[in-house]
């Protein structure tokens, strides 16, 4: 999919960009890289957004390397790009006026671990899976988890979420504070390791989901939780979706503090039967885990067997022994390679929403309903405790007539979600594709308070440009 460049955005002239390039050359040595096929992996590739690639990467070690490039790039007026591990969706790391991408994924020491205040400061290129490795050993752990082996630098600045959030939070609740290098290369402190604090503005949540437009990211201050001491996975069959939601809603309602729950729709089941070669009922699949002692996650898993029964769902199976739990929850770990699979050689785009979780059954019934009129085949899970879910939409990008139909479905998934007053992204993030959906949901006003910040912020507009706030 072709992304026309905003019409305020010019690439930097020849010769400020050539001097850019020089004075980082002179710097950083084989740390700068401008070779095509690095700097198109540092462009988009996880969906069919078109690549836009950067004019040059520089590898950062150190905060004092961001420091640098930033202060280059300002003198030049030349876009700065960070870069984290590149899994986002909406062609967040894209370069659509070129410029210098920071890759991150070298500054990735965790710098402290205070275990009796369960909190801990890392680099931002340190992953999730990497940061809970080195966490394992003093019985701590990370909850977010977007899948993606991410890196918390871009995690935080997608404001990401996943499958544990409904019981965890997202980024937002989790980080407690920031580095932030700014425009002319000085560092801003956002927060300190204190829980709460009513200390001014609150400048750790505006960098939260800020995709990099604000400034770089260069150290951070997270909450950690206790490994729990049980883990109880679950999953139940449901005859219909709306059947499966109410379950949800019932679970929420009634305060069982489940730590995932996830819906597998008809269409994600059968593909994941195919790809994993299971025998799963190819109706909709509820995937759960409970957290807490083994008294707790018992009575949950009860309370939630019981509702489920009331929902009109099938056998509900529980258990406590690791392996057993993968198994259980095999399909949704496959899940998007078995989208991946259905149809080799075709595009596929991952999109999100959010509503409230009481028009969850309508919202998913309504969009199964638009893929069936629309002839898409688009597998759907999600993160239901938070009215989240994800299409995986599957096209031949070759084929015009269905890539015109495929944009017109996820058109009308937005608008249908905010329709219901929910969102049209609930943790992938605005980046290029989400653009022009930012006014139908939140007014011109919005708009406007959000280019005040960029500009107060970001005067030359070097930070990321051309992404989340389209121009005036
Ligand atoms: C298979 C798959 C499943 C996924 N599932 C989920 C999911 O369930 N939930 C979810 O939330 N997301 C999901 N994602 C999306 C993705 O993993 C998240 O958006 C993630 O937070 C991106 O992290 P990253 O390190 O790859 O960031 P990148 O893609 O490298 O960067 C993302 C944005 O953050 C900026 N950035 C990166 N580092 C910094 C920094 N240090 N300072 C300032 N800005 C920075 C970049 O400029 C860019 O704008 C999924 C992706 C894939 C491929």
């Amino acid at each position: 999919m072709n992304i026309t460049i905003a019409e305020n955005l010019k690439r930097p002239e020849p010769k400020a960009l050539a001097s850019t390039l020089e004075q980082l050359a002179a710097r950083f040595g084989n740390r700068l890289v401008t070779s095509l096929a690095v700097r198109e992996q540092h462009g988009h590739t996880t969906t069919w957004l078109q690549n836009q690639p950067p004019d040059a990467v520089v590898m950062a070690q150190e905060t004092a390397d961001i420091q640098d490039v930033v202060r280059i790039c300002a003198k030049n007026g030349v876009p700065v790009i960070a870069f984290g591990t590149g899994t986002s969706l909406e062609g967040q790391v894209n370069a659509p006026a070129g410029g210098v991408c920071i890759d991150l994924r070298d500054m990735n020491k965790v710098l402290a671990v205070h275990a009796e205040d369960l909190d801990c400061v890392i680099e931002p290129g340190v992953t999730r899976k990497a940061l809970n490795e080195y966490l394992r050993d003093q019985g701590l752990f990370f909850p977010i988890d977007p899948g993606a082996d991410a890196s918390l630098g871009g995690m935080a600045s997608t404001r990401a979420s996943g499958t544990n959030a409904v019981r965890y939070g997202t980024m937002r609740d989790n980080v407690l504070a920031l580095k932030v290098v700014r425009g002319d290369g000085e560092i801003i402190t956002t927060g300190t390791r204190a829980k709460k604090s009513s200390a001014g503005y609150d400048l750790t949540h505006l960098f939260i989901g800020a995709e990099g437009t604000l400034g770089i990211i260069s150290e951070i201050t997270l909450k950690l939780r206790g490994i729990p001491e049980t883990i109880a996975a679950a999953a139940c069959s449901f005859e219909t979706v709306r059947g499966a939601c109410q379950a949800v809603i019932l679970a929420i309602q009634t305060g069982i503090p489940v730590a995932r729950i996830e819906l597998l729709n008809t269409a994600q089941v059968k593909c994941c039967n195919a790809y994993s070669k299971l025998t799963l009922p190819e109706t909709p699949l509820l995937l759960l885990e409970f957290h807490g002692t083994a008294a707790d996650v018992a009575e949950q898993s009860r309370n939630f067997g019981e509702i489920a029964i009331e929902c009109g769902g099938g056998d509900f199976t529980w258990t406590t022994k690791p392996e057993d739990r993968t198994k259980l929850w095999q399909a949704r770990h496959d899940a998007y390679w078995s989208v991946k699979a259905l149809r080799p050689g075709a595009g596929v785009v991952a999109t999100d929403v959010c509503v409230p979780i009481s028009r969850l059954a309508d919202c998913v019934g309504e969009t199964e309903d638009d893929l069936e009129r629309l002839n898409l085949m688009s597998p759907i899970v999600g993160h239901v405790g938070d009215g989240n879910f994800h299409c995986s939409l599957l096209c031949d990008v070759n084929d015009a007539d269905e890539m015109a139909r495929g944009e017109e479905f996820m058109h009308r998934l937005v608008e249908r979600a905010q329709a219901m007053d929910g969102t049209c992204t609930g943790e992938h993030g605005i980046g290029q594709g989400k653009q022009k959906y930012l006014k139908a949901e939140l007014g011109a006003e919005a708009l406007d308070a959000m280019r005040a910040l960029k500009r107060a912020l970001d005067p030359q507009n070097i930070f990321n440009p051309g992404k989340i706030v389209p121009a005036a």
